[in-house]
C-alpha cells in the first residue's frame, strides 16, 4: 500500500484504466458529438462489474465500497463525464436507496438488472420550484386503498429519458414538517401516470439525458414504498453523502485530464522562440493545478473511507464536493487559458472539460449549500449554534 491507496485498489485502477482506454477512449468524442447514451458501452461496464461496486454479492454486486466508486468515477470522467453521470445516477444515486432501505422483494427485482446495466434508474428530488430547498416539494402522494396516487412534477432528472425505474420523493403528510412527512417511492416508468415533458438541453455532459417529468394520478402499490412511509427525508439525506463524494471524484477525473492536456500542450507550444512552459505565467498555473488535484484527492479519500467505515460523512462529503467542484472548474479554466485560442475550439479536449466541470457546482447541492452545511458544523463544533 502507498499512503493513499492499497495495492488492491491500485491494481483495480490499473485494470479499469486498460479497459477504458480500449473501450471508452475511442467512442468518447462520438458520445459528445451525438449526445447519445452509449448503451452498448454501459452493458460492458455492467459485465465487468463496474456497476455493482456498492451492492451486495447476493444481487450480483461486489461490495467494494465508496473508495472504489471514487476510482471508477475518476477514471471514467478522465474520458467522459457524461458516461459517469449515467453510471452513477443508476447504480449509486438510484440504487443505493434500494440497497440500503429497500425490501427483499425490491432488491431481488431491481438490483440485478441495474448491476448488469440491462436496466437503468434515476433519482427524482428536484422540482421546478424546489431545488436547494429540497424539503419544499409539492409533489404529493395521497393514500388510496393499499397504495398511493402520485401527482406532481420533477425536473433535471438525469437518465429519466430512458430509465426503467425512478426513486421519487413526495409529500405524504401535508400537516407534518417535510422531514417527517416525505416518503421515497419506487416508480416504474411504464406506469401510465408517468410522462416525460421534455429533455433539457445542457451546456455540458452531452450524452446524459436530463428531463422534466410529470406524475399524473400515478398509482403506486404500497409495496413500492422505499423505507418507511414519512421517513423519506432519511433516505434522501443518506443518499446525498455518497452522491457528493462521487461528484467530487468526477470533478477530479475531469480536472486530471485537463491538467495532463495542459502539461503536454505547454511543453510543446512555442512563442517568443521558447516553449511556453518556460514562462512563469504559464508554468505556475501548472503548479497550482497540481496542488489542487492533490488536495481534492485527499479530501475525497478521507470522505470515502469514512463512509466505508460506516461513520457519518455529511460534513466530509460536503467539504470534498465544494473543494473539488470549484477546483475542477478552475483547473479547466486555466487549462483552456494556457492553450490560447486553440483551447476555445471544439478541436481541444479542454473545451469539453470546461463545459463539463461547470456542472459540479450545482448537481447534488450547490456550492452555496455546501458552504451553508460546512459553516453550520463549525458553529456546532464550537457549541455556538
Ligand atoms: C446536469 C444536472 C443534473 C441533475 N440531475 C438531477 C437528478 O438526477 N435528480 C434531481 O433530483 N436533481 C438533479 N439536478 C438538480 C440539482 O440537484 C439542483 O440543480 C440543485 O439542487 C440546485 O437547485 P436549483 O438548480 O433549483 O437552484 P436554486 O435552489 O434555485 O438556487 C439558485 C441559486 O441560489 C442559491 N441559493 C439557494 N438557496 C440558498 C441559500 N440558502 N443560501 C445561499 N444561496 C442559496 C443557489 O446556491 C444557487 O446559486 C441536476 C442538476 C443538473 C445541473
Amino acid at each position: 500500500m502507498n499512503l493513499l491507496y492499497t495495492d488492491k485498489e491500485n491494481a483495480y485502477r490499473e485494470e479499469l484504466r486498460a479497459f477504458l482506454n480500449q473501450e471508452l477512449a475511442p467512442i468518447a468524442a462520438h458520445i459528445e458529438e451525438t449526445d447519445e447514451v452509449p448503451f452498448d458501452f454501459m452493458r460492458k461496464l455492467g459485465a465487468k462489474g463496474y456497476m455493482g461496486i456498492l451492492h451486495s454479492k447476493k444481487y450480483g454486486g461486489n461490495e467494494l465500497g465508496l473508495i472504489y466508486d471514487h476510482i471508477v468515477s475518476e477514471e471514467i470522467c478522465y474520458h467522459s463525464a457524461a458516461v459517469d453521470i449515467i453510471r452513477a445516477q443508476s447504480t449509486l444515486y438510484f440504487a443505493s436507496p434500494i440497497s440500503r432501505w429497500g425490501t427483499e422483494k425490491q432488491k431481488t427485482e431491481i438490483l440485478p438488472g441495474i448491476i448488469r446495466a440491462e436496466k437503468f434508474g434515476s433519482i427524482a428530488i428536484t422540482e421546478p420550484r424546489g431545488g436547494s430547498d429540497a424539503a419544499y416539494m409539492t409533489t404529493r402522494a395521497d393514500t388510496e386503498g393499499d397504495g398511493f396516487v402520485l401527482n406532481g412534477e420533477k425536473t433535471w432528472i438525469t437518465n429519466a429519458g430512458f430509465a426503467d425505474f425512478l426513486c421519487v420523493f413526495a409529500i405524504t403528510d401535508t400537516d407534518a414538517h417535510p422531514h417527517q412527512g416525505m416518503t421515497a417511492f419506487l416508480v416504474r416508468t411504464n406506469n401510465p401516470g408517468f410522462k416525460i415533458l421534455r429533455k433539457i438541453e445542457t451546456m455540458g455532459v452531452r450524452g446524459g439525458s436530463h428531463c422534466h417529468i410529470q406524475f399524473e394520478n400515478c398509482v403506486i402499490p404500497g409495496d413500492d414504498v422505499i423505507g418507511e412511509v414519512n421517513r423519506g427525508w432519511e433516505v434522501l439525506t443518506d443518499e446525498l453523502a455518497s452522491e457528493r463524494v462521487d461528484i467530487a471524484s468526477r470533478g477530479l477525473g475531469c480536472a486530471r485530464r485537463a491538467f495532463e492536456e495542459a502539461v503536454r500542450y505547454t511543453a510543446h507550444r512555442e512563442q517568443f522562440r521558447k516553449k511556453i512552459r518556460e514562462f512563469e505565467g504559464v508554468s505556475f498555473k501548472i503548479a497550482d493545478m497540481k496542488v489542487a488535484l492533490e488536495a481534492m484527492r485527499l479530501l475525497i479519500i478521507r470522505a470515502a473511507r469514512q463512509f466505508d467505515e460506516g461513520q457519518p460523512t455529511e460534513n466530509e462529503a460536503a467539504i470534498a464536493k465544494l473543494f473539488a467542484s470549484e477546483a475542477s472548474f478552475r483547473i479547466a479554466d486555466d487549462a483552456m487559458q494556457v492553450h490560447g485560442a486553440y483551447g476555445y475550439s471544439k478541436d481541444a479536449e479542454v473545451e469539453k472539460i470546461f463545459r463539463d466541470t461547470r456542472v459540479y457546482g450545482f448537481g447534488g447541492g450547490t456550492s452555496e449549500i455546501m458552504r451553508y452545511l460546512i459553516q453550520r458544523e463549525v458553529y456546532k463544533e464550537f457549541d455556538l449554534l
